[in-house]
C-alpha cells in the first residue's frame, strides 16, 4: 500500500519535471524568437535611417565607402575590380 503511495507521488514528480521542463523549452522558443525579431527590427531600421544624400549616383559620393545602403554595396561590388585595373 505504501509502495502504490511512493508511485503516485514519483509519478506526480515525473509529471512535473516533464511540465517543467516543457514550459522551458516553450520559454526558450519564445526567447529565441523575440531576440531574432527585435534584431530584424533594428537592422530594419537602421536601413530606414539611412538616406541617400546624393541622389544615388554612388560614383560621385563623399560617403560612398561607409555608406550601407544597397546601391551603394552594389557599386562597391561592381568596382571592385576596377580599382585594382
Ligand atoms: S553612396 Fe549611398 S548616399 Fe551616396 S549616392 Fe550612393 S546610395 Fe546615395
Amino acid at each position: 500500500m505504501d509502495g502504490r503511495k511512493e508511485d503516485a507521488k514519483n509519478l506526480t514528480r515525473r509529471e512535473l519535471l516533464a511540465g517543467g521542463l516543457r514550459w522551458l523549452a516553450a520559454g526558450a522558443l519564445v526567447a529565441a524568437g523575440a531576440t531574432m525579431t527585435g534584431k530584424n527590427l533594428l537592422r530594419r531600421g537602421d536601413r530606414q535611417a539611412e538616406t541617400c544624400i546624393n541622389e544615388f549616383i554612388c560614383r560621385d559620393c563623399s560617403a560612398v565607402s561607409g555608406c550601407r545602403l544597397p546601391q551603394a554595396m552594389s557599386y562597391r561590388q561592381n568596382t571592385r575590380g576596377a580599382e585594382r585595373d
